[in-house]
């Protein structure tokens, strides 16, 4: 509801630049003319500026001359009005006074901590992460920001890969949507308005399928994985019209991604004309020596500018390198050129040549910085990403009649750790904790009562026995418990992803005071947590929430908002049933629904084959129900559409939302396919007792995929259609025919 009082009270932001696509190429071109060959390997080189802004020291006294002598085109790092234009004022003593970009990782909020993605695409709300995207964008822009390097759009299947908590989760269709919202989010429609940065979309390509969950790891797959799973949300972030591609630190098939090519000039560049850069990623030219695909920096130079890497994040290596790497003929100028027009295009598109401060207000950083509407829309979008995961006896809501609250875990009173990984926010006054939030909404007949229990890590249970004397008192207990806000995230792959320390044992001493208790879960990645899933009264999945986290958390706690969060990421029992994503599951050759005593099945005979919890699952307050499948005609050719439509009816006492999702078999197919794709979904708000009718559209493209020849096709025959509330939770099917 919000969103549209938010756009109407924000102030209109000045206009885009006026810059027409012929006017920035002719101004791009009068400008490489007249630039020298150290000047346009200037432009290829990106810097942090931790340093540039910090005490005088020799690092500092470098990248400063460098700045002045027109070496460097872009700096991350660098963040607010104050320090992006005196470094900016560095720039423009250049010869050529080219501005610099100012980059940094604004991920999930810039000051307003938004939850993190993969929690925000619980959400599968669309509207509320491009409005999360926004407000994120016109808060750094405000604070001298030009470029934030989101959205990650790298498919995460696997929970051990700490950076699943970047991205959208497992899915290949709702990541593209979620890659598509988040860059108009961040860009606007068109590069140039104040209140937008330009978006990165990283890692190119296939990161998160690192082997083993290890991060930075090398990738091994099929040309048709790479094009079907990992490829779409990349290209649905080009179409949207992303400014610029991240690579990535990964090699695949055995070429860094870095120096590929086939990923970057072929399918980039080539296939789908991308206008736009690709940045390196942090140092993964030099990391090419590293892999043993290069021989020493210079050679790294070579590869990386040949296969597309137009900007060089802080190897040096082009620095050092590329000048001589042209002269000697190794490297064409021509190639350098196009980097260098490509960069050029989004600062002059960005209008920084027009105005090379007119990100840098310091009165608008303050008003937009301290706008309220930012973190009324992280309370909205926290309370979206919730996932309700169990609800016993009706234990949530909480009423309003209980006299005490025993509220206890090691997170309960955590702020830090609910901004989660990748915060620009320091100031940890800025987050409400979960217990404040509980402490606000509580009525004044309500008392809270706290105790830690234990730490998140670690194995002491000196905290168990003040816990269970603070639960004896109490009606009811909401226990808190996860990761640390930095045991997910770059460089935190995991092999065990039980919940850690000895949290659980907490929840079992709790549990054997006969009070219900509720467990409330942060953490950045899918955890297992047995004894909790199988005995706990309610379960709320929380990621890590943002800076509102502990205001939308008492909110859903209370029930003034009814959870409609559905998981974006499967949760296995155990590490070993890894990798476990709904769509690598098949109907295999020993069929796995075989019974019982036929030995030879595709199962494991100490688990099952089902995860805990399934991608698309999540409980509400309220309950629904699907009926009236119609398929609107039998049999359809090629170019034809076809309406899929049902009822949806709330049939409980609280009004909700329920994503209905729509999944797809091809069950007789020239490649054997997955029992089940997403295709499509619909987020649907209901009254009580209230139905709506439900229409998905059918076209051939939602019955295509990549053939053995890489040919993107639908085949004739019979496909299975399923709607269900998750991927385990079907409620009704029916077939379609496609014709020859
Ligand atoms: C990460 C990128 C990030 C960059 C800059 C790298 O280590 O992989 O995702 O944008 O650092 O901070």
């Amino acid at each position: 509801p919000g969103q549209a009082a938010w756009a109407q009270k924000k102030k209109p932001a000045p206009a885009p630049t006026a810059a027409s696509p012929a006017d920035v190429e002719r101004r791009v071109a009068a400008l490489l003319a007249q630039m020298t060959l150290e000047e346009k390997v200037g432009q290829l080189n990106q810097y942090s500026g931790r340093e540039v802004t910090g005490p005088a020291s020799d690092r500092k006294n470098t990248l400063l001359a460098s700045i002045r002598a027109g070496q460097v085109g872009s700096m991350l790092n660098v963040k607010g009005v104050k320090d992006t234009r005196e470094i900016q004022a560095e720039a423009l003593k250049s010869r050529l006074k080219i501005p610099l970009l100012f980059s940094l990782d604004v991920i999930h909020g810039y000051q307003t901590t938004f939850p993190i993605p993969l929690g925000e695409a619980a959400s599968w709300d669309l509207d509320a992460i491009r409005l999360g995207a926004h407000v994120a964008a016109r808060e750094a822009a405000a604070s001298g920001i030009h470029w934030t390097f989101a959205p990650m759009v790298d498919v995460g299947r696997d929970p051990r890969w700490g950076r699943v908590m970047e991205g959208a989760g497992e899915d290949t269709y709702l990541g593209a949507q979620i890659a598509k919202a988040r860059v108009l989010g961040f860009q606007g429609s068109t590069l140039g308005g104040t209140d937008a940065v330009m978006a990165c979309a990283k890692h190119f390509a296939a990161y998160g399928a690192a082997l083993a969950g290890r991060d930075y790891n090398a990738v091994d797959m099929s040309e048709q994985q790479l094009w079907e799973i990992y490829l779409p949300p990349f290209k649905a972030a080009a179409d949207a019209g992303v400014a610029t591609f991240m690579n990535s630190f990964n090699t695949l098939n055995g070429i860094p991604a870095t120096g590929n090519a086939y990923l970057q000039r072929d399918i980039l560049k080539g296939q789908w004309q991308y206008p736009g850069f690709v940045v390196s990623d942090w140092g993964s030219i030099g990391e090419m020596a590293n892999w043993g695909y290069a021989t020493d920096k210079a050679d790294a130079a070579q590869k990386a500018l040949t296969a597309g890497s137009d900007m060089d994040m802080e190897s040096d290596a082009y620095h050092k390198n590329l000048e001589q790497l042209v002269t000697n003929g190794k490297v064409k100028i021509d190639l350098v050129d196009d980097a260098v027009r490509r960069i050029l295009r989004k600062k002059f598109e960005l209008g920084l040549f027009d105005d090379a401060y007119r990100f840098s207000d310091e009165k608008r950083e303050k008003q937009v910085l301290n706008d309220p509407q930012n973190r009324a829309a992280a309370r909205q979008m926290a309370r979206k990403s919730l996932v309700l995961l169990k609800n016993e006896n009706a234990t949530l809501p909480l009423a309003n009649t209980l006299r005490r609250i025993a509220v206890i875990g090691p997170l309960a009173k955590a702020r830090r750790d609910l901004n989660g990984s990748w915060t620009v926010d320091t100031d940890t006054t800025r987050i409400t904790s979960l217990y404040d939030g509980l402490r606000q909404r509580a009525g004044k007949t309500t008392e809270l009562r706290y105790a830690k229990g234990c730490e998140v890590s670690g194995e002491s249970r000196a905290g168990f026995e003040q816990a269970v004397a603070t639960a004896q008192s109490a009606d009811l207990i909401i226990l808190t418990v996860g990761e640390s806000w930095d045991m997910s995230g770059e460089a935190k792959s995991r092999t065990d992803i039980h919940l850690p320390g000895v949290q659980e044992e907490l929840f079992k001493v709790l549990k054997a005071t006969g009070k219900p208790v509720a467990v409330v879960v942060f953490g950045g990645r899918p955890l297992i947590f047995d004894a909790i899933a199988e005995q706990a009264d309610a379960i709320l999945y929380a990621w890590w929430p943002g800076s509102e986290g502990g205001t939308a958390l008492a909110d859903v706690l209370y029930g003034d908002y009814n959870p409609a969060g559905k998981l974006p990421i499967t949760f296995p029992r155990s590490v070993g049933q890894i990798p476990i994503a709904y769509n690598q599951q098949y109907n295999t050759g020993r069929p796995i629904t075989r019974p019982s005593d036929i030995r030879y099945k595709s199962a494991y005979i100490d688990s099952p084959n089902t995860p805990r919890y399934a991608f698309g699952y999540g409980l509400s307050y309220t309950t629904f129900k699907y009926s009236d499948l119609k398929i609107g005609r039998p049999q359809m050719q090629a170019g034809e559409l076809v309406q899929v439509s049902f009822t949806l009816t709330n049939t409980g006492k609280t009004a909700g939302e329920e994503v209905a999702q729509l999944y797809l078999r091809d069950p007789v197919a020239s490649v054997v396919r997955p029992l089940k794709e997403l295709k499509d979904f619909r987020k649907i708000s209901l009254k009580p007792g209230e139905s709506k009718t439900v229409t998905f559209t059918i076209d051939k493209e939602k019955l295509a995929f990549y053939n053995a020849k890489l040919e993107w096709q639908a085949e004739p025959g019979k496909f299975n259609l399923m709607v269900g509330s998750a991927s385990d939770d079907i409620r009704l099917d029916g077939t379609l025919e496609l014709l020859p």
